[in-house]
């Protein structure tokens, strides 16, 4: 009967300092940004607006990706552009892999549980094929052009054999996705630049919320003005996610990142610092 006794208050001990701790240290969230190709200056913006604003603006746009780290597990954020290869190599490939700037995190791209891809254009899935082993994230209309048995050769396929073949784990995504299940980093379904168009949300302790925008718009001036380009697939929601991410904005008192904005990346600290 003693014996019974010990027993209970022992589990009874252990579960409320496992309930205590628990409670006490929520995983560690970081955020860091990653360099995913050269910023170049657009001197024709022309194809960045469907109601011909802005003419005679020039544009620095800039490639980033993100590096997210929730505890022990490591969410990467859209791919950037591809490394140079060939005698003429794209003006906006990056000086560094994604693969070498992690390494000197001290990290190996088996340690990477998930990539997250906005959309499946050239300059967000240029190195996802680094990532073989890593879940993949990515909205389900994205999913579907991406894995059509006959694909739109403008859509980058062959960088996503790894998932496609079945060898990689996929989940295509319906809607938001809450990453690690703690509501702490929240993949924002916004289409409308393409069907299955992510944005990303990242709340951070000390910084607070941050909303990354994949190509929801691609400079500042689109994003203040709800501005469409004429490449998205779908102009009706684009502007209702617009509507969405910028409530959302407001509501969370967020930091808003507008990935390929040159004087958005600033808000950010460099590499190989993140912020808390
Ligand atoms: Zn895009």
């Amino acid at each position: 009967m003693r014996r019974m006794k010990f027993k209970v208050g022992v589990a009874l001990l252990m579960s409320l300092m496992g309930a205590t701790s628990h409670a006490q240290a929520p995983a560690t969230l970081t955020l860091t940004r990653l360099d995913c190709g050269k910023t170049t200056t657009l001197a024709d913006i022309s194809r960045f607006s469907d109601v011909a604003a802005f003419p005679g603006l020039s544009i620095q746009l800039t490639f980033s990706c993100y590096l997210i780290k929730h505890g022990n597990e490591y969410l990467i954020w859209d791919t950037g552009n591809p490394m140079a290869t060939g005698a003429t190599p794209a003006p906006t490939a990056p000086q560094s892999s994604l693969i070498d700037q992690l390494s000197q995190l001290h990290l190996k791209p088996e340690q990477i549980n998930f990539v997250g891809i906005s959309h499946y254009h050239g300059d967000h899935v240029g190195q996802v094929a680094s990532f073989p082993q890593a879940t993949l994230l990515i909205g389900k209309g994205d999913w579907d052009a991406v894995s059509d048995a006959k694909p739109n050769p403008a859509i980058n396929s062959a960088n996503f054999s790894a998932w496609i073949s079945g060898g990689g784990k996929v989940e295509p995504l319906p809607g938001d996705k809450d990453v690690f299940g703690d509501g702490s980093v929240i993949m924002l379904n916004m289409p409308g630049h393409t069907p299955g168009h992510h944005s990303l949300l990242v709340k951070l302790k000390e910084k607070g919320a941050v909303l990354i925008s994949g190509d929801l718009a691609h400079f500042r001036e689109n994003y203040a003005t709800n501005g469409v380009p004429t490449f998205n697939t779908n102009r009706a929601d684009t502007l209702a996610s617009l509507d969405r991410f910028k409530q959302l904005a407001t509501n969370l008192h967020a930091t808003v990142i507008i990935q390929h904005d040159a004087r958005d990346i600033d808000k950010l600290p460099a590499f190989p610092a993140s912020a808390k």
